[in-house]
């Protein structure tokens, strides 16, 4: 594994005025590695991810890439290419000459950039559509557009901020499939910002959990939602069940309730809705301490043991599915 192309975070801070935007972050980026910075609105991805990128500038702390100082350096030259949301495509210019813009700028002559345009929207699947306007352009067309226009310049890491939010679901998926071959075969360090667990954990190598301007929680995507620390990255990855027992608080998966009898359970309870999703059924009950579980049971397990909703349950799980959670 290449070391020499590691992004590094260190003591990170982003403030506005008053507002501490993003609150000294430490994080170190393998390359090659496909990240995912997850967490709600506010909490400051795209400051970081601005930051990276060299287009705003840091409060305190540094940005290294492959251990040189990038903190300062203008964004056309830290190795670093950012795809926005919005794909901010010009109008006016044809799909060949927005790909080839960051060339013109470097004073690349027209054969040797539209060259290289070329082969951009090749790797993209998009050279059929070169002389187009971005209007003329299908939403996922403008992403594969701004893709390629990202990747001209040989970026050794690419930063998307929610690259796919303006997409529709059905599209949403097709395009997240594609990002992860693209990231496969150029082997670059991909930071992605998203609000979505679901697109986090389906692209991700590793998930950076951001809440209120600081990392709750980062490491390799499986470990972190096999073993979520706290209550906030439980709930926000989904699928577990955030529970207050006598001993603690803890976290148990949904996937990992089993249905008992409700004597000797470790968690008496009432059904109180019985929802039929097709490959699964989703069982919600309450238990001690006015609190709602939810398990989710294979429709050969449910009906195989069938229950109705007002019926006393047991439910349990296998010693070690239980996470202790702090906070
Ligand atoms: P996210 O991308 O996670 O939604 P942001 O990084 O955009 O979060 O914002 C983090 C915080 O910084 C928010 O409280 C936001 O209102 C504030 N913020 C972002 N950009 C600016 C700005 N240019 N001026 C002032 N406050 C900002
Ligand atoms: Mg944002």
């Amino acid at each position: 594994m290449s070391q020499k192309l590691d992004l590094e975070l260190i003591n990170l801070t982003k403030r506005y005025g008053e507002t501490v935007a993003v609150d000294e972050i430490n994080y170190h980026f393998s390359s090659g590695t496909y990240a995912c910075l997850l967490g709600p609105s506010g909490c400051g991805k795209s400051s970081t991810l601005r930051m990276i990128a060299g287009h705003e500038s840091i409060s305190d702390g540094a940005i290294t890439l492959a251990g040189r100082d990038i903190s300062h350096l203008p964004p056309a030259r830290r190795g670093t290419a950012m795809m926005f949301q919005n794909y901010a495509l010009f109008p006016h210019l044809s799909i060949l000459d927005n790909v080839a813009f960051s060339l013109k700028m470097q004073g690349i002559e027209t054969a040797a950039r539209h060259a290289q345009a070329g082969e951009m929207l090749e790797l993209v699947d998009m050279s059929a559509l070169a002389d187009r306007l971005p209007a003329q352009l299908s939403g996922g067309q403008q992403q594969r557009a701004a893709l390629a226009r990202a990747l001209i310049t040989k970026p050794e890491v690419l930063l998307l901020d929610e690259p796919l939010s303006a997409l529709d679901p059905f599209l949403r998926i097709r395009m997240r499939a594609e990002l992860k071959k693209l990231q496969r075969e150029l082997g670059i360090t991909f930071v992605h910002v998203t609000h979505g667990q679901d697109e986090a954990l389906a692209l991700a190598d590793e998930i950076v959990v951001m809440n209120d301007a600081r990392i709750e929680q980062a490491g390799k995507t499986r470990a972190v939602f096999d073993a979520p620390k706290t209550a906030f990255v439980a709930r926000f990855l989904g699928s577990h069940n955030v529970v207050s027992m006598p001993e603690g608080m803890i976290a148990v998966r949904s996937d990992a309730l089993e249905i008992k009898p409700p004597e000797g359970a470790r968690l008496p309870g009432t059904i109180t809705n019985i929802e039929y999703q097709g490959t699964h059924v989703a069982l919600t009950a309450t238990v001690p301490g006015a609190q709602e579980v939810t398990a989710l049971l294979s429709d050969k397990d449910f009906c195989g043991n069938p229950k109705n909703v007002g019926e006393a349950i047991g439910l349990d799980w296998e010693a070690g599915a239980a996470q202790a959670l702090a906070g």
